[in-house]
């Protein structure tokens, strides 16, 4: 039998972790990484974090999971401290980041729906975007290597250029429901949005009654230096899907809301046996904990400055490689000019774990608890290996 148990759908590198602590990831011969990837933005807080841990076991020892058929005190805590920090009114927890999305994505079709639109169905998305890999999310792309041999894909969406303003409001049409997209591309290549087209799309959907969903499900969770992307743009979305760093590592999403966009969400339109189940409530719990507090959310913007100084004064040293640094707080992207890919499989053999994105660009994505001295060893290592680094032929 050629197909291996664990069915091959990731090209998997050779690093096979089996600990972690802090900053740290170590594989199953003792070998040593400097994890700058944190699990693709996930565990903002490193690994075995005491806090985050403690509250897991203990939680775990109580009660790990009873269905959403009976009240919950752990989930109307962990909905009500969010909708304190954030713009929503209502929460609806997930699993995972496109269980999120696919709850914002319902929510957005719903709302038009409830108010005698139902022709009003259709999201504006955009060029390079990633928002999972469920059938409604890949039809939510225009990327093939995500949608190739699924089709027939979802109808409902279409696809505009990112960051094109003029693109996004001619797309609009009868059959509008309001627009879909991450503040802050991230399997796209770490590209922020404009602040004209973050304020543009916002004042469209105030004009033509249609809804802006983000999906902050990678910016999100103090990663970008405030505790969502969006804030640092000045607007606010209707609908915003949540996750990766909401659980520092735990499985855990959500669905963000106004009272207003969630009009269409009553009873018996949505549901998940696992969502909000009260061991993952205790993991978002502690995280808020740690992250939801100006120091942290500082600290995280400093460290941001730093490490985005350290690779822009990089770049000169090895410019037959770089090309420019772009991102927000500890979301940072390096382009190359080059395959990234190769590179950051060339960075794992330095012990250095960063991940590639499209466009060329290396992410680097570290937990966002990280101090100077994690900075200082990743640009060490990081212009080691750059000046050691042969650029493949084909590549180059
Ligand atoms: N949306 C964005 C912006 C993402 O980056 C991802 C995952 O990388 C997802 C959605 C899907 O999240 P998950 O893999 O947890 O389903």
């Amino acid at each position: 039998m050629a197909i291996t148990p664990l069915m091959p759908v990731y090209p998997r590198s050779p690093v096979r972790p089996v600990r972690g602590e802090g900053v740290y990831l170590y594989g199953e011969q003792g070998e040593k990484y400097l994890d700058f990837a944190a699990g693709i933005a996930v565990n903002i807080l490193g690994h075995g974090h005491p806090h985050l841990t403690q509250a897991i076991q203990s939680q775990a020892a109580k009660l790990i999971h009873v269905s959403n058929l009976y009240g919950s005190p752990q989930g109307e805590a962990l909905a009500q401290r969010l909708c304190d920090l954030t713009f929503a009114d209502t929460v609806f927890f997930t699993n995972s980041g496109v269980e999120a999305v696919e709850c914002a994505i319902k929510t957005a079709r719903r709302y038009h729906f409830a108010k005698g639109n139902p022709d009003k169905h259709d999201l504006i998305t955009f060029s390079n975007a990633f928002h999972g890999r469920t059938m409604a999310t890949i039809s939510a792309t225009d990327q093939p290597k995500m949608i190739d041999g699924f089709a027939p894909l979802l109808p409902g969406f279409k696809v505009v250029p990112f960051d094109d303003l003029d693109a996004a409001l001619a797309a609009i049409d009868e059959h509008t429901a309001g627009f879909l997209l991450e503040p802050v591309q991230g399997e796209g290549g770490i590209r922020p949005a404009s602040q004209a087209f973050m304020t543009g799309l916002r004042a469209a959907c105030d004009e033509h009654d249609l809804l802006l969903v983000l999906d902050e499900v990678q910016c999100g969770v103090a990663r970008s230096g405030t505790l969502y992307a969006h804030e640092q743009y000045g607007i606010t979305p209707d609908i915003m899907a949540s996750a990766k760093g909401i659980g520092g590592g735990f499985p855990l999403g959500a669905c963000f809301a106004t009272e207003k966009a969630a009009a269409g969400m009553v009873i018996g339109t949505h549901g998940s046996t696992y969502g909000g189940n009260p061991l993952a409530m205790a993991a978002g719990q502690a995280v808020l904990d740690v992250v939801a507090n100006e120091e942290f959310l500082g600290n995280v913007r400093q460290m941001g400055e730093r490490l985005r100084a350290g690779l822009e004064q990089m770049i000169p040293n090895h410019d037959h490689l770089f090309d420019s640094v772009r991102g927000m707080g500890l979301m940072l992207g390096v382009k190359l000019k080059s395959d990234s890919r190769a590179f950051v499989n060339y960075l794992r053999t330095r012990g250095l774990l960063t991940v590639a994105a499209g466009d060329n660009v290396m992410r680097v994505l570290p937990p966002l608890n990280i101090d100077e001295s994690h900075i200082r060893e990743f640009i060490e290592t990081l212009s080691a290996a750059a000046a050691d680094y042969e650029v493949p032929a084909a590549a180059a």
